[in-house]
């Protein structure tokens, strides 16, 4: 059986997976092994656990072990046969709160299924309200804030392939196409309506940032590498200047409008660790 540990991270979905004998879920018991100790404290402790989306934590005994230097978690059978786990399985720790001791442990699949769920709907939302509710949903399964929620999506959204735009579409509307309303919550929680380029942001009378979205090259459709959040006088600019692409692995990095060179903001290279991983620990 193997458990996965979510680790509180900047981006969700890291988390590290542990394998376990049947004989340990007969006792009830999981076992951390000695490189996952850190998340949990140096000594025996009773720990507090929400079992799945339960609201109510339930004390366990958490036991270090000095022989061995590994950490066990007693009285766990009624939730693992509740749950009906069979080494196919796998359980997600996450750390709500170290100092308090405070845990969640979530059965893998369902661990998944819910962002997926959320994911989806985030993929397809026609407002910004239920695009907010979305992605809390996806911070709250995550236990990480919604900023670093908004990251790892644009990020995920990001390992997709670029489209096409469709132009046939823009030209029958006359009107430009719209940018999904996901791309336009996730770069406005992301860079707080401050231009990419210059930096300019202003607030509106609703007390939000006024932004504009520009599409870098227009033969692609809406992609976090094709989307930028921009101010209305570098959107211009792009419209009407002498305009210079620079790319970084197919981010713009770098734009010069008439010669002038700007350095451009973008949240992917300010991230140390933007792994989307699982470990698996025996
Ligand atoms: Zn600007």
């Amino acid at each position: 059986m193997e458990l996965g540990l979510a680790v509180n991270s900047k981006i969700n979905y890291n988390y590290n997976s542990l394998r376990l004998t049947q004989s340990r879920i007969d006792y009830g018991m999981l076992t951390v092994p000695r490189s996952l100790l850190f998340l949990f404290p140096n000594y025996s402790a009773d720990i507090s656990v929400f079992f799945n989306n339960s609201k109510n934590a339930q004390k366990k005994k958490f036991v270090v072990s000095e022989k061995n230097k590994e950490a066990r978690i007693y009285g766990l059978s009624n939730w693992l046969k509740i749950n009906k786990i069979t080494p196919n399985d796998e359980i997600v720790i996450q750390v709500i709160d170290i100092k308090e001791l405070l845990y969640r442990f979530i059965i893998e699949k369902k661990f998944v299924q819910e962002i997926i769920k959320y994911e989806n709907k985030l993929d397809t939302v026609k407002n910004e309200e239920f695009a907010n509710k979305y992605l809390k949903k996806i911070a709250d399964i995550n236990a990480v804030d919604e900023y670093n929620s908004s990251i790892s999506q644009f990020i995920r959204l990001s390992k997709k392939g670029v489209p096409d735009r469709d132009l046939s579409e823009i030209r029958k509307n006359t009107k430009k196409s719209l940018v999904p309303v996901h791309f336009r919550v996730l770069l406005e929680n992301i860079y707080k309506g401050r231009c990419q380029i210059c930096n300019f942001s202003f607030l509106k009378k609703d007390g939000r940032p006024y932004f504009e979205l520009h599409h870098i090259l227009p033969n692609l459709a809406e992609h976090p590498k094709n989307i930028c959040l921009v101010c209305a006088n570098c959107h211009k600019q792009f419209t009407y200047a002498k305009v210079e692409h620079n790319f970084v692995d197919g981010w713009l990095s770098n734009v010069v409008f008439n010669d002038k060179n700007y350095k451009v903001k973008q949240i992917i290279h300010s991230l140390e660790n933007i792994n989307f991983y699982k470990n698996v620990y025996f």
